[in-house]
């Protein structure tokens, strides 16, 4: 791990390349460094085995042009959010020192996404506790910035990645055990079904019709984000 612009945090691996890997390969390219870290190694998922998904997970973020990609050890299917996890976020962005973290909003499906959701927020403002002593300097980022997953919320904002769609779409693919690939003798499962990757790109271009954009990635803040230019926010668009 290195220091980074931007952290994103999933609980499992591709959880961030699916949500807001756009805006992840977006903002490499705008010349920030992006680091990402799993809570969990996906062992529960059907198919693949952990090997297999750490990495594919590697060569996901190669692609994304990511600094780092770590993977925690929480538990998939059972993450775990005591002291001990917290305290492990809290050495990650200390270490790391975001300014912008991302996160999944914690109000999902799966309730490791919630979990991951909630733990990271909390986290990120117990990392600026001066008095928290650690082997690392208090750090506290900006704002958490939420993706969605599985259950939508109306977006705080929605980032243009059509410049970036095919980059994501090329990291998605690095995950080649969990995603469609007609030759896999492994069970079927939702999201290796077809149907699940036309999804995602469906989903890329519903957030994008909401801006004007062939491609988008929504985000929900607690916190509004500020807009330098109104004018400029809704260029190209009409009532
Ligand atoms: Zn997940």
């Amino acid at each position: 791990m290195s220091e980074v612009d931007i952290l994103f945090f999933g609980a499992h691996p591709d959880d961030v390349e699916l949500s807001a890997g756009g805006t992840a390969a977006k903002m490499v390219r705008d010349g920030l460094r992006v680091g990402i870290v799993d809570l969990t190694r996906g062992e529960m998922g059907t198919r693949g085995t952990p090997a297999i998904r750490k990495r594919e997970a590697q060569s996901a973020a190669r692609a994304l042009g990511c600094s780092f990609r770590e993977q925690l050890d929480f538990g998939d299917g059972m993450l775990r959010t005591g002291r001990e996890q917290e305290l492990e976020i809290i050495d990650v962005l200390r270490r790391t020192r975001p300014q912008l973290v991302f996160a999944p909003y914690p109000d999902d499906r799966h309730p490791d996404h919630t979990r991951t959701g909630r733990i990271v927020t909390e986290a990120s403002f117990y990392a600026g506790l001066r008095q928290l002593r650690t082997k690392l300097a208090a750090h506290r980022p900006q704002t958490v910035i939420y993706f969605l997953q599985n259950y939508m919320f109306t977006p705080s904002f929605v980032v243009d990645v059509t410049a970036a769609w095919k980059t994501k779409m090329r990291a998605i693919a690095a995950f080649k055990s969990q995603f469609h690939d007609p030759k896999s003798k492994e069970p079927q499962t939702f999201i290796s079904d077809p149907g699940f990757l036309q999804m995602i790109e469906a989903r890329g271009k519903h957030f994008g019709a909401l801006i004007s954009r062939p491609y988008g990635e929504a985000f929900v803040t607690k916190q509004p984000p500020r807009i330098d230019d109104p004018l400029a926010a809704y260029a190209g668009r009409e009532v």
